[in-house]
């Protein structure tokens, strides 16, 4: 996620009773750029989104005190955390139904066991569709046209297919034209690394590569700027 998610990590307050699975999920959020507080039961978890509410919460069902679907229930109810995303935890596919059913409203659900990518993929998508003003957005180069609301690029009017990393990438590009961003800028925030190796720097020029192929005439636009990164030439 750009914008806000660059500049400062997004905060998740992870709730889940088990040390072991509530350790791993928050592992693998830190190591894709967000900061997590924790919580083990219901009143702890509400206490902490209602002192300072987090911008998602992944919420585990089988809680000691209280359970995740009164947790959420509260949540919504209270104005200070009622729009803050919701993903659950569940184990039991009998309870799924009743996890995303409208009375309640979570945003989204993983069913137990999980994987950790599965997870952080389910955030990043769940916080993307509740930042409405961010994919309202329109950004314009030349003949490139990036609409993130509809997430849709176009070239001379014409769509461009392109995967959701090379959309992201795009994205950031066109929202810092003309200035130069480092690999490692763009991993942590489209790919959302915190820290970066050689191996995955690899990874922002063959996106690089196959985002100007896919552009064609138009990707002369994403300029090379050696031992450092990419830019974005707007005119
Ligand atoms: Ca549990």
């Amino acid at each position: 996620m750009l914008g806000s998610g660059m500049s400062m990590p997004q905060e998740i307050l992870v709730v889940e009773d088990e040390p072991d699975i509530r350790k791993l999920i928050v592992l693998h959020l830190e190591r894709s750029g967000f900061r997590c507080r924790t919580a083990a039961t219901g009143p702890e978890a509400l206490h902490a989104a209602r002192s300072r509410p987090p911008h998602l919460v992944v919420l585990d069902l089988l809680l000691p005190e209280m359970d995740g679907l009164e947790v959420c229930r509260r949540l919504r109810a209270d104005p200070a955390t009622g729009r803050v995303p919701i993903v659950m935890l569940t184990a039991r596919a009998d309870e799924i139904d009743r996890v995303v059913g409208l009375e309640l409203g979570a945003d989204d659900y993983i069913a137990k066991p999980f994987s950790p990518k599965e997870l952080v993929a389910r955030v990043r998508a769940v916080l993307r569709r509740s930042q409405p003003q961010e994919a309202a957005r329109v950004l314009v180069a030349g003949r490139v046209r990036l609409d993130a609301g509809r997430h849709v690029v176009e070239v001379d009017g014409h769509p461009v297919e392109l995967t959701p990393k090379e959309f992201d990438l795009l994205q950031a590009l066109l929202a810092s034209a003309g200035r130069v961003l480092s690999r490692e800028h763009l991993l942590n925030g489209v790919w959302g690394y915190a820290r970066a190796d050689e191996i995955e720097s690899r990874t922002v020029d063959v996106h690089v590569r196959r985002l100007r192929g896919k552009l064609g005439g138009e990707g002369r636009r994403i300029v090379t700027v050696k031992g450092v990164g990419y830019r974005l030439d707007a005119d």
